[in-house]
């Protein structure tokens, strides 16, 4: 068998084992260069030592026993940097560009640059802000493959994934892998221009502009002359047809050219609500990586980080104490952190144990939820963009009806009504359809994944009103 066709025998293997995002990202333009099948040894392209590391350390085992289970007795895969035509064509090959750039050794790919920064300020230019770097990201199995995106768009800026789409809950990390991108792109290519901006803040300049006819131009070229483009919470982008159009409009300009699009959002591309199809897609297009939670080995290593950044000790016991008990994100446990650092300085002493869990005791305590039923309506009409009023009449378009039923599932969720009662809420409803809105709710969470991104953000919106 050739070496093209065994290759990709063996892929179609892995490719069973794995996503589809890290196949895509492990596996594009890799292929047997060599192949001593009495030696029992085969030698592997790979584009650039990111990946050979990464296949070495996480694919290894994988591929020998596809090679094996290919009736190949492979003892040894030796994984060589080398430039090769591809056995697959992955999604996107085509935005590759022709632009060359070298492709970077495993040196570059190790040194730690780490900008000299003397005080955290953003910078006007880019709107990034330099205390958000590698160095002080910790890598686990929860951001492991977001932060590889963000690493092979670093090493090829606008030709191979684009756009880039990580999301994931709040206090995860996103906005920190995001600018340490920008801050890092900006070192290594100084000539490049790079753009940070929060979807809220590119609608505020976006709304000055329309008012002020001569800020347009400036707008438009502040960032469609962008090499690197990041837009982060992509979750706020405005509802109106106009601003999202404009939005999509540098979004396109910039992707025809081959920038790199960089997005992040705190739910996946499908599950935005106010986005139209069109644009939906184009973010799926490129690649989607979520971020999970931290492991409890993780979070006792940020937390490690955390305290030699702020030159800052406590002993054992109580790092794992504060690892047990703050779970759900990395900013709580910063803020936990902050908190005893606080507390320690007023007493200047070192704290013990049961001091830790006096101080943490009501800060991490969850707060007892309390919202009314008003809140839950107004929150999901403004979440799905349609008027209350239009929910409680009788209007059947399914772009009521959701909205409608997500109500009558909160309602009944969240504060314990009675179906009648939920009923008499939607414009008096006959308690049947409560029930079966409710069933239907529950039926479509088990299974549709975004969905169920849909309805955490919407309840974070009622706690938060
Ligand atoms: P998100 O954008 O997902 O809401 P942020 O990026 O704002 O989260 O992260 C919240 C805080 O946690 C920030 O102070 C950030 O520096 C810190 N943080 C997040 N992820 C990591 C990580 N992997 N390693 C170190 N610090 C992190
Ligand atoms: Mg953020």
């Amino acid at each position: 068998m050739a070496h093209e066709e065994l290759w990709k025998v063996i892929l179609s293997d892995i490719e069973l084992q794995t996503s589809r995002a890290n196949f895509v990202t492990w596996f594009k333009q890799t292929s047997i260069v060599d192949f001593k099948e009495r030696e029992g040894e085969v030698s592997i392209a790979v584009p650039n030592g990111f990946v050979k590391e990464w296949l070495q350390n996480k694919y290894n085992k994988a591929l020998v026993n596809a090679f094996r289970s290919a009736s190949h007795n492979i003892k040894h895969i030796q994984y060589v940097i080398a430039k090769t035509s591809d056995v697959f064509t992955a999604p996107n090959s085509s935005t590759i560009t022709k632009k060359k750039k070298e492709t970077p050794t495993d040196n570059d790919i190790k040194k730690e640059i780490q900008p000299e920064i003397k005080e955290f300020s953003v910078d006007s230019e880019t709107n990034l802000n330099p205390r958000y770097t590698f160095s002080n990201f910790i890598i686990g199995s929860f951001n492991e493959l977001a932060h590889a995106a963000i690493q092979s768009a670093l090493h090829n800026l606008g030709r191979v994934y684009n756009p880039i789409f990580i999301y994931g809950g709040v206090g995860l990390g996103k906005t920190h892998l995001i600018q340490a991108l920008g801050n890092e792109a900006c070192v290594r290519y100084p000539d490049i221009k790079v753009r940070y901006i929060t979807s809220e803040r590119f609608m505020n300049e976006l709304l000055e502009a329309y008012q002020q006819p001569n800020r347009m131009d400036f707008f438009k070229e502040r960032y469609r002359s962008a090499d690197l483009f990041i837009v982060d919470d992509i979750q706020f982008i405005a509802k109106t047809e106009k601003m999202q159009e404009d939005f999509f409009h540098t979004f396109n300009a910039l992707f025809e050219k081959n920038k790199q699009l960089i997005l992040a959002s705190d739910r996946p591309p499908k599950a935005l609500a106010t986005l139209e199809e069109r644009s939906k897609s184009r973010l799926e297009g490129g690649l989607v990586v979520d971020v999970g939670f931290p492991d409890y080995e993780t979070r006792i290593l940020i937390l490690k980080m955390k305290m030699r950044e702020k030159r800052f000790a406590l002993t054992d016991d109580v790092v794992e104490y504060i690892a047990n008990s703050v779970k759900t994100n990395i900013r709580e446990l910063e803020g936990a952190l902050n908190r005893l650092i606080i507390s320690s300085k007023i007493s200047n002493t070192p704290l013990t144990l049961d001091e830790v869990k006096k101080i943490l005791l009501n800060s991490t305590q969850p707060i007892r939820k309390f919202t009314t039923p008003k809140k839950i309506i107004k929150a999901i009409a403004s979440f799905y963009d349609v008027k209350e009023q239009e929910l409680m009449n009788q209007n059947r378009k399914q772009h009521f009806v959701k909205p409608r039923q997500v109500i009558m599932y909160l309602l009944r969720n969240e504060l314990s009504l009675s179906y009648p009662s939920i009923g008499e809420y939607l414009g008096g409803r006959d308690h049947s359809t409560v029930i079966h809105a409710c069933t239907k709710i529950e039926k479509d969470l088990k299974n549709n994944l975004s969905f169920e991104e849909e309805i955490k953000s919407i309840k974070e919106k009622i706690y938060k009103l």
